[in-house]
């Protein structure tokens, strides 16, 4: 249970003075719907109305806080022309401009002949200096009514700067003193200042050097949240870890016998990575191992292989893909590897017929299918195995922590396989998945050929169709992927049907067209006509990102790539160079590009190691935005910014371990206050995992 101290900070916005439902609704979309939330919305700059100038001091632009005197009111006729209201000092005039105004208001505002201390931005339109909406109006008796540093928060519709000051500061005196979670000699050294305090003084800035990332009080409550991550983890893991599992041996007669039907030799890393896994699932604890491996690293046979393993112990393995057609191409890929051995594989997606998926289900729970795969269909309720012993989830980034150890309750104690083609930074994967043992294939097959990248300005497309002309010529298949304009999928295939129908006059019924409300049949149907019949060209919103597999198309278009994180970029360029062939892929921009975008695509020209461009993404944009972060399951921080504060990250992750090696239970006086971290940043689920594990 949550403890008593934190009450007052998790009760709900409008406990606040002024902060109605309706406020409260545009607060949680803003940053959440407790008061907590509201704290932890931190200024992201300051206005500084200490400077008192005259009016002939004034430079356009600038917020001023200024003593003058109402000169006349200018009543328009209609309210569609904005009101004005001359005023003066003894060095100059300024007008105050005021949209939709009401005439009385300001009347009593700025009463005419008498002065009044104006605080807002002012600016110069054509010659004449004036000021629209000033902040403040206040007579000179009230002056200390205007902050001296005022501090600027990100805002949403609905919500202004003055409004949520107002409610911050009635936030803030729900603060109050809590035990301290934090290590004393860390603390010390650090010099870091209480909780209660840094919250105080992170929205109390005096200078701008106070809204910094590196302020010691914003260091101390990233600290904080990375502390409360890196031991729900720990805590996750340690659970997960005292779980007796099965001893799952395997005969390898299997993997033999499908390693000798493969046209290539596995690489060291797979081999490498493969004996890991099937040390973990030999050993008696359940495995909870993470594959990271590039793009054509080639992971989707460590998966069989392991799952193979499962089924020489006469139990079963499920594959989960993130999507419809990665999940029938990896059942098309694996069927006739694991038939040729006689195992039995199905497919079970969410667009099966109801009367074959009864089927599927029915042949798990009896045992007669050993291996499935499929999307989170296979985790529906409904389904049941007779003896499940191995989970497999690939490219995965849609699971947080406690979902994947949701799943593990499917199977009798099952083993747990995480497979990532998204090279993830160190710093962001111990965030992620700090509850894992990490594999890495760190190697590509041999086949794999290198691809010569170009970054194009747009206006150039008829040569990059000439280019494409030429390539089609020769036998080359192409990719041409078009942007997410606008987060709808609308919007977004409406691009690709444009382009498609132009390329489509130009190469006619040699070009397809698949995106994400395609029918699965009809994009199944459209795939395979690229992979093995006609069609040459196909044109794409990013449902071709993940996984898919045609060795014969050698080029690769993105348009608009300024639009696609540079992860994305990534995986779409693994998609080509997978054949013996030289392979190209050319980025797509519009001019103009912002520096960072500039670097970014040059990044993508420089080199193909996708764990150098992960790192070289996390410093030239957010951890965030890497992952995509709404949808990515990774944990969402509130003031840690691990492209800036990675060094508190190693060292949140060190405290986590100490803390489990000393304190596994969180007793005593630390232990009471690192439960209290815990909830402060609701990772408290991780109390019900310990539990029930
Ligand atoms: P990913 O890691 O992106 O899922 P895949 O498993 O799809 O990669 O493999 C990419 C391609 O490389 C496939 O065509 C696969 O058959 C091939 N491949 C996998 N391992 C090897 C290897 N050791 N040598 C040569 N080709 C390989
Ligand atoms: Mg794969």
């Amino acid at each position: 249970m949550r403890p008593e101290c934190l009450y007052g900070l998790f009760a709900p916005l409008t406990s606040l003075t002024g902060v109605g439902s309706r406020f409260a609704k545009l607060y949680a979309g803003l940053c959440g719907d407790k008061v907590v939330d509201l704290l932890y919305h931190l200024p992201v700059g300051i206005i500084d109305r200490k400077r008192k100038a005259s009016l002939r001091q004034v430079i356009s632009g600038q917020v001023i806080t200024v003593k003058v005197e109402v000169c006349e009111h200018q009543v328009p006729p209609s309210r569609k022309v904005p009101y004005r209201v001359l005023c003066k000092d003894n060095t100059g005039e300024i007008t105050l401009v005021f949209f939709h105004a009401y005439q009385d208001y300001l009347q009593k505002a700025l009463p005419v002949g008498e002065t009044r201390i104006i605080s807002g931005k002012a600016e110069f339109f054509s010659g004449k200096l004036q000021m629209t909406h000033p902040d403040y109006i206040v007579p000179e008796s009230q002056l200390a009514e205007i902050p001296e540093i005022e501090p600027i928060y990100p805002l949403t519709a609905g919500i202004s700067g003055k409004m949520l000051v107002k409610s911050m500061r009635s936030a803030l005196t729900k603060v109050i003193t809590l035990p301290e979670w934090l290590d004393e000699a860390l603390q010390k050294r650090e010099k870091w200042p209480a909780w209660d305090k840094a919250i105080q003084a992170v929205h109390a800035p005096k200078t701008i050097a106070d809204v910094e990332p590196n302020n010691p009080c914003r260091r101390r409550l990233a600290y904080d949240e990375l502390l409360a991550n890196q031991l729900a983890l720990a805590l996750t893991r340690n659970a997960q870890k005292r779980l007796a599992g099965r001893e799952i041996k395997g005969t390898g007669k299997l993997r033999e016998k499908v390693i000798a039907c493969l046209p290539f030799a596995l690489t060291n890393a797979q081999k490498r990575v493969g004996e890991e896994i099937r040390a973990d699932m030999a050993s008696k604890w359940r495995m909870l191992r993470l594959v990271q491996g590039d793009v054509g690293s080639g992971k989707t046979i460590v998966a069989l292989l392991a799952m193979l393993t499962a089924v020489e112990s006469g139990k079963q393995a499920a594959l989960m893909a993130p999507t419809d057609i990665l999940a029938r191409q990896h059942y098309a890929g694996l069927k006739p590897l694991a038939e040729a051995v006689g195992v039995t594989i199905s497919l079970l997606t969410g667009k099966d017929k109801p009367k074959e998926k009864a089927e599927t289900i029915a042949d798990l729970l009896s045992g007669k299918t050993d291996i499935v795969i499929g999307t989170h269909a296979l985790f529906q309720n409904k389904v049941e195995f007779k003896d499940l012993s191995l989970i497999i989830i690939d490219e995965q980034h849609r699971f947080g922590v406690h979902q994947r150890l949701n799943l593990t309750q499917k199977g009798y104690l099952p083993d747990v396989l995480v497979m990532t083609a998204t090279p993830i930074p160190r710093t962001l994967a111990l965030t992620m998945y700090g509850d894992m043992d990490i594999s890495k294939i760190d190697e590509m097959p041999p086949s794999r050929k290198p691809v010569k990248t170009t970054v194009i300005a747009n206006n150039k497309i008829e040569d990059v169709i000439s280019a494409v002309k030429r390539a089609l010529d020769t036998g080359a298949k192409v990719y041409w992927v078009c942007p997410l304009i606008e987060e709808s999928e609308a919007s977004d295939m409406a691009a690709a049907e444009e382009r498609y129908a132009l390329l489509n006059a130009l190469f006619p019924g040699r070009v397809g067209l698949v995106h994400g409300k395609l029918p699965p049949t009809e994009k199944d149907a459209v795939m395979n006509n690229f992979a093995h019949g006609n069609l040459a060209v196909l044109v794409a919103t990013t449902v071709i990102e993940v996984g898919v597999n045609v060795p014969e198309a050698t080029v690769m278009i993105v348009e608009h790539a300024e639009r696609f994180g540079l992860a994305q970029l990534h995986q779409l360029r693994g998609r080509v160079g997978r054949g013996s062939k030289e392979s190209h892929c050319l980025l797509l921009y519009s001019a103009p590009l912002s520096e960072t975008a500039k670097a970014r695509l040059n990044i993508m020209r420089q080199t193909e190691d996708g764990f150098k461009i992960a790192e070289e993404d996390l410093r030239l944009r957010g951890a965030g935005e890497i992952l995509g972060t709404r949808q990515s399951g990774m944990p969402e921080f509130k003031i840690a910014d691990l492209a800036i504060h990675g060094d508190l990250l190693a060292i949140a992750r060190k405290d986590a371990s100490v803390i489990i090696e000393t304190n596994p239970n969180l007793e005593g006086e630390r232990g009471d206050a690192l439960r209290t971290l815990l909830y402060l940043f609701s990772e408290d689920e991780v109390f019900r995992t310990i539990r029930s594990g």
